[in-house]
C-alpha cells in the first residue's frame, strides 16, 4: 500500500476526466516543509505562523520573522507558500501578549481581531512577509474574518506598510496574492461581498465547524455531536465556492475536512480548486482524486 502510494510522487493530481486539483500541505514549522516536499506537495496551502510566536519568549522581531519566511519560501523552491498571519488567541495563548482572561476565548480576542487592534504588531509581521516575498512565491492569508470592514482595514494597513518600505528603499514584493480564511459562518454568508475584495478563499473547516455547530472543537465530551459532515457546514462551503467562482477567484480547503476521503468527491463537485492537508495525507488524497 505504502509502495503504491509512493509511486504517486511526481504525478499530477488530476481526476480521470482531466480536472487538475492543487494539492498542498499544511505546515506548523519549518521542519514540516521537508516532510511536505518528500510527500510531493504542490505548495504550502497553510503555513501556521503562530509557531513563531508560541516558540518565543517575547514578540518575534521583524528580522526574525523575515528570516523564517524567507527560509520557508526558499525551501519550497518557487512553489506557492500561503502564510497565514498570526492566529494567536483561543486555544493558542502566549504570556507576553498579556491578554485578559476571557470567559469564551474562542469567541474572543484572537487572530485578526488582535492584529487590527494592535496595528504596530500586525505591521511588523506584514513588513517581514512583504520583504520575504521577494525570495519565492508567497501568498498571504488572514484568519477569522467576519466582515467586509475588516478586509478593507487590512488593505489600508497593507498599503501603509508598502509605502513605508518603498520610502525607506527596502526591497519588497509589490504584488502578493492575498486571501482570507472562511472559518466563520458570517464570512461564508457574506462571501459574495468578500469575494470581490480578495484574491482567494481558504476554508478553515475546523473553526467553521466549531462556530456553525456551536461546539467547542476541543471539548471531547461533545465528540458525538461534532458532525463534520453536517449539511449546514457543507452548504456554507458550497456557498463560498459559488461566490468565489462567480467573482473569478479560487477557493481551497485547509481545515482537516480537506483530507476526509469520504468528502473528496463532494468537494470536487463543488469545484474546489485546492486541498491543503497534512503532509502524510497528500498521496492518499491524490490517489482518491485520480480515481474520481
Ligand atoms: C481551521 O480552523 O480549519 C484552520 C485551518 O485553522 P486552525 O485549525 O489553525 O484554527
Ligand atoms: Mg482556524
Amino acid at each position: 500500500q505504502k509502495k503504491l502510494l509512493l509511486e504517486l510522487r511526481g504525478k499530477p493530481t488530476v481526476t480521470s476526466d482531466g480536472k487538475e486539483i492543487h494539492l498542498c500541505a499544511n505546515v506548523g514549522n519549518i521542519g514540516d516543509i521537508a516532510f511536505a516536499q518528500s510527500n510531493d506537495a504542490d505548495g504550502i496551502g497553510l503555513f501556521r505562523s503562530e509557531f513563531i510566536y508560541l516558540g518565543s519568549k517575547d514578540y518575534p522581531t521583524e528580522e526574525e520573522q523575515f528570516q523564517m519566511y524567507k527560509q520557508a519560501l526558499q525551501l519550497m523552491e518557487k512553489k506557492k507558500v500561503i502564510i497565514r498571519t498570526c492566529d494567536i488567541g483561543a486555544d493558542k495563548q502566549v504570556d507576553y501578549f498579556c491578554m485578559d482572561k476571557e470567559e469564551n476565548p474562542a469567541l474572543g480576542y484572537r487572530a485578526i481581531r488582535i492584529c487590527l487592534d494592535r496595528v504596530d504588531f500586525f505591521k511588523t509581521q506584514l513588513r517581514a512577509l512583504f520583504r520575504a516575498a521577494v525570495f519565492g512565491s508567497l501568498s498571504i492569508m488572514y484568519p477569522m474574518i467576519i466582515s467586509l470592514d475588516e478586509v478593507k482595514r487590512i488593505k489600508e494597513i497593507v498599503s501603509e506598510v508598502q509605502t513605508e518600505l518603498e520610502t525607506s528603499g527596502i526591497p519588497y514584493a509589490k504584488h502578493v496574492e492575498q486571501g482570507i480564511m472562511i472559518e466563520t459562518p458570517a464570512a461564508a454568508l457574506i462571501s459574495d461581498e468578500l469575494a470581490r475584495e480578495v484574491d482567494f478563499f481558504s476554508v478553515g473547516t475546523n473553526d467553521l465547524t466549531q462556530y456553525t455547530l456551536a461546539i467547542d472543537r476541543q471539548n471531547g465530551k461533545l465528540d458525538s455531536l461534532y458532525d463534520k459532515h453536517h449539511r449546514a457546514i457543507l452548504s456554507l462551503i458550497k456557498m463560498a465556492a459559488d461566490n468565489a467562482h462567480a467573482n473569478g477567484k479560487w477557493i481551497g480547503i485547509c481545515g482537516e475536512l480537506g483530507s476526509d476521503l469520504e468528502l473528496t468527491k463532494t468537494f470536487l463537485d463543488m469545484g474546489i480548486d485546492e486541498l491543503s492537508v497534512s503532509p502524510g495525507m497528500i498521496l492518499k488524497v491524490r490517489k482518491r482524486i485520480m480515481e474520481l
